[in-house]
């Protein structure tokens, strides 16, 4: 776990002895137990539409939804305002502290991939993990439209992916999600999935993965999915 995690949820951990939490209210959707943010007016379709994006993505990953708690905060400066970042998942606590206008399927579905894989095989910010959060987040952006809207620099798209294992910067997360939509559109879900479950260490075993899944170099993938992503004519889907 990075430093600043490991430093909010001692923030969160002192938070709680001193109750701060207490007078949230609770309500429980599904398997989600949401403890909101005092005086904050969420809705029931936000509730909703958060359990849905939930169960569809535990379906599509193939694993049981597990049980989490979900911290809601008003905005992320609310957050700041606690010394929380609140767009945070802690995959094995199963705990989520998110805002309401972040993408909430987004860190629902980190939780959703620690079932799949553990998190030092698929680590919480690494280009597969985010990649996949943010190809699942449910808000239906086509994030090769949004990818392309950021003007990356050429030396940027050729970084090799090698290189994100670990960490993906967070302005590229669009980026990250363009590459799990292409993987999907190539070589169909069932693939990506089997990919999901195989990577080790963080993914040590990318290269020998994608030969014999995907039948290409990664390097090659790399060049297929910039190809792609280039390529202007229009996107069918
Ligand atoms: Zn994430």
């Amino acid at each position: 776990m990075s430093k600043w995690m490991e430093e909010t949820k001692k923030k969160i951990g002192a938070l709680r002895e001193e109750h701060f939490f207490d007078n949230w209210s609770k309500h429980k959707y599904g398997g989600i137990t949401f403890y909101v943010y005092p005086a904050l007016d969420v809705t029931d379709d936000w509730f909703k539409q958060r359990t849905d994006i939930y169960r569809i993505n535990a379906e599509k990953l193939g694993v049981k939804a597990p049980e989490v708690n979900f911290f809601v905060y008003p905005s992320l400066e609310a957050g700041r305002e606690m010394g929380i970042t609140p767009s945070i998942t802690f995959v094995k606590e199963r705990e989520i502290h998110g805002h309401l206008k972040q993408s909430p399927g987004h860190e629902l579905t980190h939780v959703l991939l620690g079932e799949l894989n553990p998190t030092d095989n698929l680590p919480a910010n690494g280009l597969w993990s985010e990649g996949t959060c943010v190809h699942l987040d449910g808000t239906k952006t086509d994030r090769k439209k949004h990818t392309l809207s950021l003007k990356l620099k050429d030396e940027i798209l050729r970084t090799p992916w090698s290189e994100w294992r670990q960490n993906i910067p967070g302005n590229l997360y669009p980026l990250a999600g363009s590459i799990v939509q292409y993987y999907e559109r190539q070589f169909g879900w069932d693939k990506v999935l089997g990919y999901l479950k195989e990577v080790r260490k963080s993914g040590a075993n990318d290269e020998e993965l994608s030969m014999r899944i995907f039948g290409f170099p990664y390097r090659e993938l790399q060049k297929l999915w910039r190809d792609w992503l280039e390529k202007e004519e229009a996107d069918r889907g």
